[in-house]
């Protein structure tokens, strides 16, 4: 038997369907081999889904994993991932949430959850450490996430950890999210639509236990240290103040400010919506556990309701839509929030709508900078009250089927998930980032920008640039995800990254290096994109290197305003980017892994499961 330091070493299953509940004892090679967190979830569900699984049937399963870092008493540790089948883009999704319930599930001894089937009528899953139950949801269902969120806490007590749907994920909008305190969210590849589909209103989690740890006073004491040294970073102050909406000046200086649907990276309205606005409207800070650089920013939104606001949020209701205020943008951002919907999505699909409109190809339609009108569409688009609302619900690849031929020319994803909020029209490195993240268009894996804008080679498509997309790739796509730990702290404040395998030797007593850790990094990239592939290829969606490509829109419409007019990416310099990419990889010419990739990263399994689907693989 396996003694566990550091892991607990057991995940909770539990099957909606029969109620059946096991608790697995996994193996050692599963921890040392995938960690935790995104490792874990893509082992899973690469072995355990049936080729094919619709994302929204009982048969696709819901992974909630933590890693061995999760909710130990160090920087940033509170933090899990949440993954399935993803039913806006068909392939592997995921999202990273900040919340208590990272260290409920931990306290309550395991390192990740296991959902499957589906609940006949609205429910709970309560753990509260090995009691496990499903109680009935109906006093929720229908109701937003902050109230719901209120009566939950209520009924299971104020200090439980609880991961949550609003309508959006109840009405199985495909970018619905899972919530949690009060308008964090995660899972922007519709985690809550596939909650929704197995009726779960709520996962609450409450444990009495701690996970043990191998060297409990090296992990004080490198913990320590790292506290102080964050709190001693020249960045801490300005970070605690504003956290990231100061990228809202920095994009637009940079030229890379989403703008009328990524068609500019320069907004005229963007002053309204700097940093400054945040301190004069601000209502409280607020963050993760376990987080001593807190950067949520809580304001009072047009109206007088709280809402946090962060970059992503405000770049893309915002200048994505052309909006420039605040206030209301944070109204758009709480409303999103009460209903459990993806804020980037919302504003790429919603920003599609504009330009659709504008091209006059949807009649009725929405135009540019239309406060209320896209207040009244989200309501729209999640109950699905309008025409123009159950067009948007599909997501904007398959919203483009619906309005015209060409508009998959101006439809802002990759992949099928929407882009998130920075414009590539010149900034080659970020559009690669986009095109080969493991989940679709999002910057959580390659937020390659900033090293690109301050680079000195910002329109190049030399081969550093793709050397630093998987670098970024695999440290924080790899590392900080399978630990799991927040990345902002070496982000933001460059936290020495030599301390997270220190971190996790003084969590297990097992000596991994930073290198094994780009290993397990790469091993998890593998097979993920063999699940994308098999899912494909199984689909008969076809699977090509076109699908590692960015949006068309920028290769083909030159920026018109800014310090970089005329900017577009070059189509035969970003394959040449992708060819060398795709080497590093060591996948072939269509980005599918080779055998001998595959079998490097003891994968041989995977290799014959998509051969076994007639996906035929290079050597
Ligand atoms: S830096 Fe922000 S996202 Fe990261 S743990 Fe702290 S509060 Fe959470």
């Amino acid at each position: 038997m396996v003694v566990w330091k550091g892991w607990t070493g057991k995940i909770l299953r539990v099957n909606l369907t029969t109620g059946e509940v096991k608790v697995q004892e996994y193996d050692a090679e599963l921890a040392l081999n995938f960690v935790g967190g995104r490792g874990f979830a893509a082992k899973i569900l690469w072995d355990e889904l049936r080729p094919g699984t619709d994302p929204l049937s009982p048969e696709n399963k819901l992974v909630v994993a933590a890693g061995p870092l999760t909710a130990l008493p160090i920087p940033s540790s509170g933090k899990l991932v949440i993954a399935s089948k993803s039913p806006l883009t068909g392939g592997y999704g995921d999202g990273n949430i900040g919340t208590e319930a990272a260290v409920q599930l931990r306290r309550a001894g395991y390192d990740a959850l296991v959902i499957e089937g589906a609940l006949k009528t609205p429910g709970y899953l309560y753990i509260e450490d090995s009691k496990v139950e499903i109680q009935e949801a109906l006093d929720t269902w229908g109701m937003d996430t902050f109230t719901s969120e209120r009566r939950i806490r209520a009924r299971f007590g104020e200090d439980a950890g609880v991961l949550l749907i609003g309508p959006a994920g109840e009405n199985l909008v495909p970018f619905a999210t899972v919530v949690c305190q009060e308008g964090r969210s995660g899972g922007r590849p519709g985690m809550g639509a596939v909650m929704g589909s197995k009726r779960l209103k709520a996962i609450v989690i409450r444990g009495t236990g701690e996970p043990t740890v191998a060297k409990e006073r090296e992990l004080e004491e490198l913990a320590s240290k790292a506290y102080d040294e964050i709190k001693s970073k020249p960045g801490y102050e300005k970070w605690t103040k504003y956290g990231t909406m100061m990228t809202v000046r920095w994009s637009q200086e940079a030229s890379v400010l989403p703008t009328y649907n990524f068609s500019e990276g320069v907004f005229e309205e963007a002053e309204s919506l700097y940093e400054e606005y945040v301190e004069e409207f601000k209502v409280r800070q607020r963050g993760c556990p376990h987080c001593n650089m807190p950067c949520g920013n809580v304001i009072a939104a047009e109206g007088g309701v709280e809402v946090e606001v962060d970059y992503e949020n405000i770049a893309m209701l915002g200048s994505n839509l052309g909006i420039g205020n605040l206030r209301r943008v944070a109204l758009l951002n709480r409303r999103a929030d009460e209903l459990g919907v993806d804020t980037i999505s919302l504003g790429a699909v919603i920003g599609f709508a504009m330009e659709a409109t504008e091209r006059k190809l949807i009649k009725e339609g929405i135009e540019w900078g239309d406060f209320n009108g896209v207040l009244e569409l989200i309501d729209d688009i999640v109950y699905g009250r309008t025409e123009l609302g159950r067009l948007l619900a599909k997501g904007v690849r398959r919203a483009t089927i619906v309005v015209s031929s060409d508009s998959w020319k101006f439809a802002m994803h990759v992949k099928g998930l929407e882009v998130s909020g920075y414009d590539c029209h010149a900034a080659p490195a970020m559009a690669l980032a986009y095109g080969t993240s493991p989940v679709g268009a999002h910057h959580k894996d390659a937020w390659v920008i900033a090293w690109e804008v301050s680079s000195g080679d910002r329109l190049g498509y030399g081969k550093e640039k793709v050397e630093k997309v998987v670098e970024l790739q695999r440290i924080r796509g790899g590392m900080f995800e399978t630990l799991v730990a927040c990345r902002l702290p070496w982000v933001e404040l460059g936290l020495d990254l030599d301390y997270y395998p220190r971190l996790l030797e003084a969590a297990t007593g097992i000596g991994v290096g930073f290198d094994d850790l780009m290993m397990v990094a790469d091993r998890v990239y593998n097979i993920i994109r063999a699940f994308w592939v098999r899912e494909y290829h199984v689909e008969r969606r076809g699977w090509s290197y076109r699908m590692d490509y960015p949006p068309q829109k920028w290769f083909e419409s030159p920026l018109t305003k800014g310090p970089l007019f005329g900017a577009k990416l070059d189509p035969e310099k970003y394959r040449a980017m992708l060819e060398y990419y795709y080497k590093l990889r060591g996948w072939d010419s269509n980005g599918i892994p080779r055998k001998s990739t595959l079998s490097k990263f003891g994968l041989d399994y995977v290799a014959k499961g998509l051969e076994e689907v007639g996906v035929r693989l290079s050597e």
